[in-house]
């Protein structure tokens, strides 16, 4: 499975922003963003000004890594949006926020996307009781996600019978049958990424 690789809180200095890519550390005074939030490398200070390209180009970057998506995965999304009824830019970010990793790490099985990535393609994770082991799988409406049976006890799933997630409104998770239901689609005021998406659509556009 392609993935990023590069140091995570590098990602979030370089975008700007907090792309919470560490779970609990991401919350805590330890956030590179909290100590020392300028862009890497040695003219990290300098102020830059970003050109047309250039502010497309960042935007794009900053979804692709919040999602931990690559390129051609980015891309063959982006199309699919250009394919379907509605809003580009937004049935983009429905689409990135529909993938089981995400929905994982949204429903609070998964500290961040990359841990909840890897619970997925671990084999923990059933969509409608089948194993599913695919973290860009695409969830629909009333798709019901759960813990694998025989996973239930592993130390990793213990607490989440006690925690309260704060959860967006389009999913459900019980934590006492440690399963989840997809209520609805995600709509753009859903999606708490501080991103202007009509961007990306216009440089995928040029
Ligand atoms: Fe980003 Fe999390 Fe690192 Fe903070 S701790 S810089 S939010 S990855």
């Amino acid at each position: 499975m392609a993935r990023e690789t590069g140091p995570s809180c590098r990602q979030c200095r370089r975008e700007g922003m907090k792309l919470f890519l560490k779970g609990e550390r991401c919350v805590s005074p330890k956030c590179a963003m909290e100590r020392r939030p300028v862009v890497p490398g040695q003219h990290g200070l300098m102020r830059r000004k970003e050109k047309e390209y250039g502010t497309q180009l960042r935007e794009k970057q900053k979804v692709k890594r919040a999602y931990g998506v690559l390129e051609r995965q980015f891309r063959n999304l982006y199309e699919e949006a250009v394919r379907m009824k509605g809003v580009t830019g937004e049935n983009l970010l429905s689409m990135l926020e529909r993938r089981l990793d995400n929905v994982v790490y949204r429903m609070g099985i998964g500290s961040s996307r990359k841990e909840a990535r890897q619970i997925v393609s671990h084999r923990h994770i059933t969509v409608n009781g089948r194993p599913v082991n695919i973290s860009s799988y695409i969830v629909k409406k009333g798709d019901k996600i759960g813990i694998k049976e025989n996973k239930r006890e592993l130390e990793m799933f213990k607490d989440l019978k006690n925690q309260k997630p704060i959860m967006p409104k389009w999913l459900e998770f019980n934590g006492d049958k440690l399963t989840g239901t997809i209520l609805d689609l995600p709509a753009r005021d859903d999606i708490d990424l501080n991103i202007q998406e009509n961007l990306i659509i216009e440089l995928y556009s040029r």
